[in-house]
This record gives structure tokens, sequence and C-alpha cells, in this order.
């Protein structure tokens, strides 16, 4: 087997581990002579596999027996309008941190169903930065308060969790869920699309608090309902089985690396060290805020643009992949999310170093 580092922003890297594992009970899942995506979603394999994946997580990030958890479809763009649909609950407006592109789309759905207030917005320095809670212009009538805490394309990350009061806070943890300990109950609710730090793509998962559940917008689907979502065990229709089963998979892999404790250390080793590499050197640049820097994307520029393309096919030479900005940004972008390792990091950088010296 040849595998090699994968920097993609999202569909990611998986652990090697688990993808072995996966391979290795592909065919005859635990002897029943079939895989696990060929059965049933309501047969007590099934059933067995997607509670445990469910239990895993609520042990890694400790979430209090007072929040449900759902295994959805539809991306974490569908929670974009998903969201409003749930939780105005009879009110007109709710507020929205932009700071980047994935916020300026939650904010573009959430229109269709409420007056958004955009309580504060980087946009004015081109969003390479978070803002302080200081410069939050919450409003205490807002159904709900939506942020972002890590932009994946702009490598923005908030180094706090805003204080809300009691407005629900509502995160699009897509990019950076897993990473580090949070404190599940400051949160109303949690989404994260599975395709960057849970699983693989066709997953999405919501985690929320019970009292926010029951009072949709006239006219909602079925299937964007939470609640129905939550009273079927997120089985109301047919759910993404085999996704759910490589989620677990990863949720018991990063049990056994120390949890999301353990898991936090290692990925602040990688981000210090490809910062403080990308800062040491003139060849290369990040633009955004130090504090607000995320440890999961990281956005580079070369010194001359005309030598990107070249930058890119040496480093698929070297077997470090997927290094291209996001489509509309350009430059580079490294990804490292948790299923990245530490040698990936090292990797990356010494080819930088030896990119720089040989055309810098
Ligand atoms: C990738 C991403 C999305 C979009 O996810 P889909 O599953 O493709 O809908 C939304 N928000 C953030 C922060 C993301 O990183």
């Amino acid at each position: 087997m040849n595998r090699i580092f994968n920097f993609c922003a999202g569909p990611a890297a998986l652990p090697t581990a688990v993808l072995e594992r996966a391979g290795a009970e592909l065919a005859d899942w635990h002897g029943k002579g079939m895989s696990i995506m060929e059965m049933s979603h309501r047969s007590k394999e099934f059933v067995g596999v997607a509670e445990k994946a469910e239990q895993d997580l609520r042990d890694l990030m400790l979430i209090p027996d007072n929040y449900k958890v759902l295994f959805m479809q539809g991306g974490a763009s569908s929670q974009f309008a998903m969201v409003p649909m749930n939780l105005l609950r009879g009110k007109s407006t709710a507020d929205y941190i932009n700071t980047g592109q994935w916020s300026s789309k939650a904010i573009k759905e959430a229109k269709s169903f409420c007056t958004v207030n955009v309580v504060a917005s980087t946009e004015g320095n081109n969003f390479t930065s978070a803002p302080s809670q200081a410069e939050l212009k919450l409003n205490p009538d807002a159904a709900y308060v939506h942020y972002t805490p890590n932009e994946t394309i702009g490598g923005v990350e908030f180094d706090y969790i805003p204080d809300t009061g009691d407005v629900p806070l509502v995160a699009d943890y897509s990019s950076s869920i897993l990473s580090e300990k949070i404190d599940v109950s400051k949160f109303g609710l949690i989404y994260a699309g599975a395709q960057k730090n849970i699983g693989p793509a066709g997953l999405c998962v919501v985690i929320v608090r019970e009292d926010l559940l029951g009072d949709v917008v006239a006219g909602t689907p079925t299937m964007f309902d939470y609640k129905v979502a939550a009273d079927n065990a997120s089985m109301y229709n047919t759910p993404p089985t085999y996704s759910w089963y490589l989620a677990g998979l990863v949720f018991a892999w990063l049990k056994e690396q120390g949890g999301v404790e353990g898991m936090a250390e290692i990925n602040k080793r990688k981000a210090d060290r490809l910062y403080s590499f990308i800062d040491a050197n003139d060849f290369y640049a990040n633009p955004v805020a130090k504090n607000n820097r995320s440890r999961m994307n990281v956005p580079f520029t070369l010194a001359d643009d005309a030598l990107d393309t070249v930058f890119l096919e040496e480093s698929e030479q070297a077997g470090l992949m997927n290094l291209a900005g996001y489509r509309s940004v350009g430059g580079m972008r490294a990804s490292i999310y948790n299923a990245v390792p530490e040698e990936g990091v090292d990797a990356l950088i010494a080819f930088m170093a030896d990119f720089a010296k040989r055309h810098g």
C-alpha cells in the first residue's frame, strides 16, 4: 500500500487504520456474510453500529443528556436552511456573525426565512480575523446567534466561544469539530458536515438542545424537522448507513488516540510548526491575524504567484496532494485535520523549505 499525504479541505484524509479496518470487513462484516451497507438500517446489527457511534461521540465531546445527536443528510449546506426553519420558533430575526464564505452562505440562506442581523463582519479586512466578543452587537430578541467557529476557506478560527446570554448559540463546526475540547452546554445547536473531521461525505451530524425542538416554521418538510429525526433515532427514512458506520470507526479511533484532548495537543503542534515555518520564511505568507489562525486549514501564498503551478506539480510528485487554495481564492491551502499525521506536516515543511531555496 502506498498512502500519500492528503491536505484536501474536504472530502478529506481519513485515518489509515480506519480504512484498513473498513477494508478488512467490507465484504463480510463480523461473519455475517455481507457488508454493513447491504444490511437493513433497522437490523439489530446496524442499530448496534449506529448506537455505538452515537455513544462514542457523546463520550468524546461530553455531550450532556439534554442534547440530541442527529445523523442527517444534505451536508452542512442544508443546515443553513434547517437552522432557521427549526429554531426561529415564532421569532422573526436571527443574529449572524460573518467571518467568511461559509458564514456568508448561511446568511444568504437564512434571509429566506427571517430578518438577518449581521452583528459583526470582518469583510472589511478581507476576512482575515474574527471579531472579539466586545465587537458583537447582539440583539436580545434574536431567535439565535449563528457563527462559524472555523472558516475553512479563509483559515480563520475563533479563539473563544461567543457569550450570547439566553439566546441560543448555533455553530457550523464542519471543519473543526473534534479537533479540541469544547463545552457543548454553551451551545443551542452544533452542526458539522462529516467530510472534514468525522468521516465520508453524505452525513451531517447535528447536536441540539432538546428544548429547542418541536416548533418549526409552517411548511417545513418532514425530513427537515429535527424533532422528527430525534423521535425516530435519525431513521425516519433510510440514513446514510455506510457513512454512519465509518464515522463510528473514526470515533473509536479518536478514543484510541487519547480522545479530543490528545488530538488537540497533536493539532496544536502541527499548526504551530507550520505557521512558525511560514512566518520565518520570506518566501511564504499567511494573512490571518495571529490569534485567529485556523489550526485546521492553513492558507498561504508564495512570494511569486507565477510559481504556483510549479509548486503544485512538484508537491504532488513529492506525495503531498491537494494543496491548491479554494477555487475562488487561489494560492495554497494545507488542511491538516485530525487524520493528517504529524509526519505529513513535517514532510510538507521540508518540501516548502527546499522549494523556497530552489526558487526564492
Ligand atoms: C465544507 C463546509 C460546509 C459545506 O459542507 P457541505 O457538506 O458540502 O454542504 C459548510 N460550512 C463549513 C464551515 C464547511 O467547512
